[in-house]
């Protein structure tokens, strides 16, 4: 339920809402406008109690929230949510581009990634460190001296960094390196792991499940801020559909939907959401049409030789290519890929 309070509520009665609230047994969240405060009452408690708050000093209503994600939920929250990664912000008036190559092969192969994607514009370096492989015979990652690799490039060229983690055993090391933690698409629904990340003082990159609905995406979110963590970028990167000639079908429309039902950032992969270089371009001006808060592309110096990937991975011409041909998206949309606001390299 949502407890409306009235524009001229008192911070008296706000209080007084929230210990109410609390004693009906739900957990209570504020959010406060400039004009209004919304209390919202989350958890399995007391309805009839909630719904007596109609008459309390201040209150101008109470309502049901609509949908089970409720505090991922535009109606619990009605300003759009902005992720600070170390200065880069995603849902804010920029949009975000992430890139870098899909696995941490060498510290040679991204520090030159690394210089290269910023070079052509990007804000955020991606790679993965843990990959989760559909076969154990394939790369699995360089684990550990990866991410000091991706610290290091980091740090050279002032780029935050995203990477993946898969197993709630990593989690400490992971936040240690690097800037924000990807959670993959395959493990969308490891509950355990969000409920671990909920409790970490770093944003989350939650890609959606092959196989999720909006809904189970957004309820997995739910997870993430129920537990404390509000940081979360939402990020659609393709689902699993009869067609075989891409890798997977990007839903466009998913990214215009999740920001209709929530308050939070989200950003599109047209790597994953395709498996091919000649689509990306197509793909990412598309997203930022539908009002994607970002990218993340893939980027490999040689994406012949790549250890995963190769096929969806944009060279550096490639990248650079495609990063000038967002700029009449961008115009139409009426926003730019500003660099990031903190001091870089
Ligand atoms: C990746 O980002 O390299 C990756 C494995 O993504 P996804 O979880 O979307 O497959
Ligand atoms: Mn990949």
């Amino acid at each position: 339920m949502i407890v409306n309070m009235s524009e001229g509520a008192t911070e008296q009665e706000i209080e007084h809402v929230i210990e109410r609230v609390r004693e009906a047994g739900y957990q209570p969240h504020v959010t406060r406008g400039t004009q209004k405060t919304i209390v919202a009452a989350v958890g399995n408690g007391r309805r009839h109690e909630l719904e007596a708050l109609q008459v309390a000093p201040g209150v101008e209503n109470v309502v049901p929230i609509a949908q089970p994600f409720k505090l991922v939920s535009r109606q619990t929250r009605p300003h759009r949510t902005v992720v600070d990664v170390q200065g880069v912000k995603i849902g804010g008036d920029a949009v975000v581009v992430m890139a870098g190559p899909c696995s941490v092969e060498s510290r040679e192969q991204l520090l030159s990634t690394a210089q290269a994607v910023k070079k052509a514009g990007a804000t955020m370096l991606r790679g993965g460190a843990y990959k989760p492989r559909t076969s154990p015979y394939d790369f699995q990652g360089l684990g550990v001296e990866a991410l000091k690799i991706l610290r290091e490039a980091s740090e050279t060229t002032g780029l935050p960094v995203v990477t993946e983690v898969m197993s709630t055993e990593d989690v400490d090391l992971i936040c240690e390196h690097t800037d924000m933690l990807q959670v993959g698409a395959r493990n969308m629904q490891n509950f355990a792991l969000l409920r671990r990340l909920a409790t970490v003082k770093k944003p989350i990159l939650l890609k959606r499940g092959p196989s999720a609905t909006v809904k189970e995406w957004l309820l997995a979110a739910e997870y993430l801020l129920a537990g404390g963590n509000g940081d979360v970028v939402l990020c659609e990167r393709g689902i699993k559909t009869f067609e075989t000639e891409t890798r997977n079908t990007i839903d466009l429309a998913a990214v215009a939907l999740a920001k209709d039902l929530s308050h939070l950032p989200v950003i599109a992969d047209p790597s994953h959401g395709t498996g091919k270089q000649s689509l990306i371009g197509a793909v990412s001006r598309a997203a930022i049409a539908v009002g994607a808060d970002g990218l993340i592309i893939e980027v490999h110096p040689c994406p012949e030789r790549a250890l995963s990937d190769g096929p969806q991975s944009l060279d550096f011409t490639a990248f650079e290519k495609v990063m000038r041909s967002l700029s009449e998206p961008l115009r139409a949309v009426g926003t730019t890929l500003k660099p990031r606001v903190a001091a870089s390299a």
